[in-house]
């Protein structure tokens, strides 16, 4: 059950969202950090499942299908991710199209909003770095930084893009209920994405796990590549209590932008029970 020869990563992403590498590249590149249980978890969409699913078969890679939902719940932006679940399940994907295309309205929300504090043709200017053509904040952030407005990603998040500043656009996502019933019914399993970077204090975590666990959510990432030790020891209590699975995922987007490498990702604590504890994984051979 807790196989020491699996090195899972649950949790990155590839061009088709805002990652730096191809599905088949990212795969590759996991698969030279020691990787051998994989999920490409794209924001609000799947469409590089197929492409990543070929590359980690030809790597000898166990490959789980995988997606970053975003939703609004108590007027706050959390993500679930969605895991093991039929890739042709047409609700989830008829679904997955709706919010994108609520991703291209907010698009055009954002540049609105950055046209206003002087920065031209944010739009189109995003679009260049979003070869898939969701766009996300990153690819905003990408053309911010090429026109001189900061000097990097972080500081533009900083200085337009987050809560408050010139750039950000309040968006209505999907709820949460909606979100991972769509996961449940294409028969996969939903996780709430890193935790630890809602900064929720005592009173919201408790109503978020029990909110996710009434919609029918089964896991929470107890480690992730932006937690710390403790943060996973916080929230591996937190799967206790609520009766949660334990993930754990880098949420690598690229070498050189990402807050953890991939396959470098700290242990769960003892008490954690693996998400992938039923999913009858194949034998995963050392060579
Ligand atoms: P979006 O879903 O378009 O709102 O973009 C959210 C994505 O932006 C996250 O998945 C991260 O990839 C990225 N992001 C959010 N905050 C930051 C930050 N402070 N610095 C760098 N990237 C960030
Ligand atoms: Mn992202
Ligand atoms: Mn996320
Ligand atoms: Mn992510």
């Amino acid at each position: 059950m807790n196989n020491p020869n699996l090195i899972v990563d649950l949790h990155c992403h590839s061009t088709i969202s805002d990652g730096l590498l191809s599905p088949a590249q990212l795969v590759h590149h996991a698969s030279e950090k020691g990787v051998n249980v994989l999920a490409l978890t794209d924001h609000d969409d799947i469409a590089g499942l197929d492409e990543a699913r070929q590359k980690a078969s030809q790597m000898n890679m166990i490959f789980i299908n995988g997606v970053e939902i975003s939703v609004t719940w108590q007027k706050r932006t959390v993500h679930i991710v969605g895991l093991n679940f039929e890739a042709n399940n047409q609700n989830l994907k008829n679904h997955l199209e709706m919010i994108r295309q609520g991703r291209d309205d907010r698009a055009k929300r954002m540049s609105h909003a950055l046209g206003l504090a002087g920065i031209e043709q944010a739009y189109e200017g995003a679009m260049k770095y979003a070869q898939s053509g969701i766009l996300g904040r990153i690819h905003f952030a990408r053309y911010i930084v090429e026109k001189g407005f900061a000097k990097d990603i972080k500081s533009v998040f900083k200085k337009y893009l987050t809560q408050g500043k010139p750039g950000y656009v309040e968006h209505q996502w999907a709820s949460l209920e909606d979100a991972v019933g769509w996961i449940r019914d294409a028969g996969g399993a939903a996780v709430i994405a890193h935790p630890g970077r809602y900064d929720m204090g005592n009173k919201l975590y408790p109503r978020l796990m029990s909110d996710f666990k009434v919609a029918g959510g089964v896991g929470i990432e107890v480690v992730s590549g932006s937690q710390d030790p403790s943060q996973s020891h916080f929230f591996a209590d937190m799967a206790d209590q609520y009766d949660l699975l334990a993930s754990c995922g880098s949420d690598f987007h690229g070498p050189g932008i990402s807050h953890r490498e991939m396959g470098r990702l700290f242990q769960f604590p003892n008490q954690c029970q693996p998400i992938w504890m039923d999913w009858h994984l194949p034998e995963v051979k050392i060579n």
